[in-house]
């Protein structure tokens, strides 16, 4: 169900204090990747929209932020059912909004959405700490994890609904209160999910603005009432929310780029390393910031690894009629795919490097680009040094385990790695080596709502899902009590005979 007919059953709206509100800000254009075409026209929320939706947030704090963990968990199960019960229309919306393919939105991105609501429900009434007691005599220390107050949560358009569950459902369960800003490319899910809540929330607890970064994105973060931004998206979006936050000292939580090495070792399972990585290094056509991209093959398995590698990515289906048949859909823009398309044909002016599948502009309608393999790429190279995001993976030769290591931590981003080895202390010395937030062991990709998800350097420091994130969005606060020792202590009464024992 990727028709148009999916519109009509949702009005396009702004959520602010409760209440659906038309934007006062510029048209923009909502377009459909796979045929370019415009979906629909969405004003973004004006600047007194933004104003009226961080208010309206402050004003819920002080009522949700003292509610129970068993009430706000009550809350966060029921949203996860609302996405479950409208699974059809939610993952239509997502295939239409991002071209992806309508069966894996369904089974992957709402599936993964109402998981993570379902998962902060149950964590936040759980959590653990430090032990109370007295650390000096007479002095009983405990530890409190307080709401910050207004969270700016701000999304990119990659995985529209689950970056959305990524965000709202730990600061919700933590006690705070949002103003939520999809990509101003994939606003629909967000919007349809909100309408359907049905007052399910308190008004001005969760308030969801369409519109851009440098319009309503910014007058977001720049308000002084919101106390927490958290951002995920490009390392240049996090270095402005940066500044946006110096003044009012706010939280930052920032999720960046990636670049995702992959160590291949000469006796790694090669079926297993093409099938990981024509699935991981491709889906969602590249765009994830955890992508397979990056290969690093040791020298006894790189052409073994190359050939089959490329005919495996030859037949990656994509642009097919029948939804079912493709594996992944187009990029999210014009300028996107131009941005792709110059980095393989920048990457082809170097000698060294060799096309062996993909690398042709698409023909037909949409903004699809084939599923591209690049070999014998150096470390210098621009498709190794930079973020492409997109369906493009590249392999370079090593020789020597240590060579691999340093070139893999080479990096300016830090999110996610993967080892390819069937040597148990090779693995395990290399994932406790590479500078990366997560490292898989023949495997790459997985993510589950019990671990946190979240780079280092460049890729920045927030962490999403698991218990970190309900750190993340709360404070620890100590109290202390102090009380007098001079009570009398005596010694326990000695038991008495009653005759009855
Ligand atoms: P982007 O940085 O262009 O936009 C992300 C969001 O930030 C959008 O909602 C945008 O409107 C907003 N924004 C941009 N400038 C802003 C400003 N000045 N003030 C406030 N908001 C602003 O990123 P994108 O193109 O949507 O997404 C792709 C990027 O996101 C890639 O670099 C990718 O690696 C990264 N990403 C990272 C993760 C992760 O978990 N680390 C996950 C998905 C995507």
């Amino acid at each position: 169900m990727t028709d148009l007919s999916l519109l009509s059953e949702t009005r396009w709206l702004n959520f602010i204090d409760g209440a659906t509100v038309a934007g006062e800000g510029a048209a923009q254009p909502i377009i459909n990747p796979a045929t370019g075409a415009v979906i629909l026209a969405l004003n973004e929320a004006g600047e007194e929209q933004v104003i009226g939706a961080v208010n309206a947030a402050h004003r819920a704090f002080a009522h949700w932020s003292a509610t129970t963990p068993a009430f706000r968990a009550g809350i966060l199960l029921e949203i996860a059912a609302v996405i479950d019960r409208h699974a059809g229309l939610l993952s239509g919306l997502e295939a239409l909004n991002c071209g992806k393919p309508l069966h894996q939105a369904r089974q992957d991105d709402i599936a993964a959405a109402a998981d993570v609501f379902r998962f902060f429900a149950g964590a936040v009434r759980c959590q653990q700490g430090q032990l109370g007691g007295e650390y000096i005599a007479g002095h009983t220390s405990m530890l409190r994890r307080d709401p910050l107050g207004v969270v700016a949560s701000i999304a990119p358009w990659n995985y529209p609904l689950m970056m959305a569950a990524w965000k709202i459902a730990p600061a919700l369960a933590a006690g705070n209160t949002l103003v939520f800003k999809p990509s101003e490319h994939t606003p629909l899910s967000i919007l349809a999910l909100m309408s359907r809540l049905d007052g399910l929330l308190p008004p001005g607890v969760v308030n969801v603005i369409s519109g851009r970064g440098e319009t309503t994105g910014a007058a977001l973060v720049n308000h002084p009432l919101v106390r927490m931004i958290s951002v995920t998206g490009d390392t240049v979006t996090g270095q402005k929310i940066l500044q946006a936050a110096v003044g009012g000292i706010k939280r930052t939580h920032l999720e960046l780029g990636g670049n995702a090495p992959v160590i291949v070792c000469d006796d790694a399972d090669l079926q297993a390393v093409v099938e990981g990585i024509r699935r991981y290094g491709y889906y969602n056509a590249g765009q994830d910031c955890t992508a397979a991209c990056r290969i690093y093959a040791q020298a006894g398995i790189y052409s073994r690894l190359v050939d089959a590698l490329g005919e495996a990515v030859a037949g990656l289906r994509y642009a097919r009629p029948i939804d079912a048949d493709n594996e992944l859909g187009p990029l999210i823009s014009s300028r996107q795919r131009d941005r792709v398309a110059s980095f393989i044909e920048r990457a082809l002016e170097q000698p060294h490097i060799s096309l062996v599948t993909g690398g042709q502009a698409h023909a037909g309608p949409g903004f699809y680009y084939p599923p591209t393999l690049l070999a014998g790429c150096l470390q210098h190279d621009e498709v190794i040094k930079k973020e492409v995001f997109g369906p493009v993976v590249s392999v370079t030769r090593f020789e020597d385990i240590a060579q691999a290591l340093a070139w893999a931590n080479d990096s300016e981003y830090g999110l996610a790695s993967s080892v390819w080895t069937r040597d148990v202390d090779l693995a395990f010395f290399l994932a406790s080596k590479l500078q990366y937030g997560c490292t898989w062991i023949n495997t790459h990709f997985t993510l589950v709502s019990e671990m946190p998800h979240g780079g280092l350097k460049g890729s920045g420091y927030g962490k999403d899902l698991s218990g970190e994130a309900l750190q993340e969005y709360s404070v620890v606060r100590h109290i202390m009590a102090k009380f007098d020792t001079r009570f009398p202590t005596r010694p326990p009464t000695p038991r008495q005979e009653t005759g009855n024992e």
